[in-house]
């Protein structure tokens, strides 16, 4: 993802600053030799991880089996376009939603990139829906082209976590449909090699390969008039979770969802204040679908090879995973509202 630098408003300037800021912080603990137990400044920053509570507390998502897919995804490695690390985690994804009984759709596409022509794949999983509308869960799993870069938050958490909403779903049709499609491409292609570089390039027309490519073949399929609302996740793994509004989200459905964070008694880590962020939701925006952005880009590990797990937790990958399922449920009673019964 990115922020849009021409967006209104001073604050996404001091936002990035306040990012960059925090990115030398931990350069320099580690320069220093500093270790979280070392270092009070770099220990102050980096909360132990919570763990997640019972499924029983956060509707029935699993976020303990959430982390679990997290630390297999992140074990593969860095997983750029095209790489053998991401052929991996591509067969683990599909094998992982066969496993949960999902019809999965894998669609291959090459991408004109400023590298080269790349492979990539989207990965669908569809439940099914008893009505025509159709929910559609995003994430990228991708990762960035930056060497050593892993992407715990970044790429990883949100893959994490839409695993396990269809663990969840996958055999249980709702009154909507629900999409979730793991995404390739999301990050700007070039290779990068110093983290700052890969903070400040990006182009819109080397980046969101994969959402793209998915809202042109929806739109050609006549499907994305069936969707509803697109609701993409992105970097919610970070332990110290705080997620601002996107400005360039769908403002009703923005309320829907800050609505159920507020009423689960989230309202800590879902915060009133807004930026604007560019990411897979944008394609969709620019074809007059609904979409929101949630995603926590107060996060001072952003494009740096520090984005690892200890920065993240289960606590909240469970906290955004609770937030989602409540609301697609929010979601089911607004477009397929159970019909009265007859008297
Ligand atoms: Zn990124």
């Amino acid at each position: 993802m990115h922020f849009s630098w021409k967006a209104k408003g001073s604050g996404r300037v001091a936002q990035a600053v306040a990012v960059l800021a925090g990115v030398l912080l931990s350069i320099s603990a580690i320069a220093c030799g500093g270790t979280r137990a070392g270092s009070d400044a770099v220990a102050s920053d980096v909360p132990l991880a919570q763990p997640a509570p019972p499924p029983s507390q956060t509707g029935g998502f699993n976020g303990a089996r959430a982390w679990s897919y997290l630390v297999k995804i992140v074990d593969f490695g860095p997983r750029p376009p095209g790489s053998a690390n991401i052929q991996r985690e591509q067969r683990y994804l599909a094998s992982e939603l066969n496993s949960f009984g999902c019809k999965v759709s894998q669609d291959h596409f090459q991408a004109e990139t400023g590298i080269g022509l790349l492979h990539m794949d989207n990965i669908i999983a569809k439940i099914p829906g008893k009505s025509p509308g159709i929910i559609l869960l995003l994430t990228h799993y991708d990762t960035l082209r930056l060497p050593g870069f892993v992407g715990a938050d970044d790429g990883g958490s949100s893959t994490a976590m839409m695993l396990e909403m269809a663990h969840d779903l996958c055999g249980h049709p709702g009154p909507l449909a629900v999409w979730i499609a793991f995404l390739d491409g999301e990050e700007d292609q070039t290779n990068f090699t110093t983290a700052q570089q890969a903070q400040t390039v990006w182009s819109d027309s080397n980046a969101l390969f994969g959402s793209r490519e998915l809202a042109a073949k929806m739109e050609l399929s006549g499907k994305l008039k069936q969707v509803k609302a697109v609701m993409l996740a992105d970097m919610i793994g970070d332990s110290h979770l705080r997620i601002d509004k996107d400005s360039n989200s769908t403002p009703w459905l923005v309320n829907l969802v800050w609505g159920v964070a507020d009423h689960l008694g989230y309202s800590k880590y879902f915060l009133t204040k807004s930026m604007a962020v560019d990411d897979d939701h944008i394609p969709f925006l620019k074809k007059g679908v609904s979409a929101i952005d949630v995603i926590d880009f107060n996060y001072p590990w952003w494009h740096t090879v520090q984005d690892t797990l200890n920065k993240c937790s289960p606590h909240s990958l469970a906290v955004v995973g609770h937030v989602f399922l409540e609301s697609i449920k929010a979601l089911d009673k607004k477009f397929a509202p159970r019909a009265p019964a007859k008297t």
